[in-house]
């Protein structure tokens, strides 16, 4: 059984304007902006503008169009960035946190895109 929605989320109050973000880019069905709290020099969220919970939920939920035009925001965004690897040089880390595990803090789906510097390890060992 997938999350129910919250409709009072932060990213919700966000898309309907209620609270200011500051924002990168936007298409149909996405919004990109910079993350409030950075944890690298560069640190996007990019969100679908369709009710989404987590990644499964979306990717299992959301219209052809939808999941089309998030796809490549995220790539678009990385590319207004200028951290498209070319050789040896720039790159980024995607991360989508979902559910307590994941430890996710706001109930609508975000990729992170973190970077501007060497992100470091994937994560911290829990085996
Ligand atoms: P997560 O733990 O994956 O749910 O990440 C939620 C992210 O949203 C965190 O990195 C927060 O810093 C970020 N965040 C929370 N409120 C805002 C906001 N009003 N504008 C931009 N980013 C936010």
């Amino acid at each position: 059984m997938p999350y129910s929605y919250d409709e009072q989320n932060i990213f919700a109050k966000i898309l309907r304007g209620e609270i200011p973000c500051n924002k990168v880019a936007e298409s149909e069905h996405c919004l990109a902006f910079h993350d409030i709290a950075p944890q690298a020099p560069q640190h996007v969220l990019v969100i679908p503008k369709g009710a989404y919970v987590t990644y499964d939920d979306f990717a299992l939920n959301a219209r052809d169009a939808e999941i089309i035009d998030f796809t490549r925001m995220v790539a678009k965004v990385c590319g207004q960035l200028g951290v498209c690897p070319t050789e040896a040089q720039a790159g980024y880390r995607l991360i989508s946190n979902a559910g307590p595990d994941g430890m996710q803090e706001v109930p609508h789906l975000h990729v992170h895109i973190l970077a501007g510097a060497n992100i470091g390890p994937l994560t911290v060992k829990h085996t």
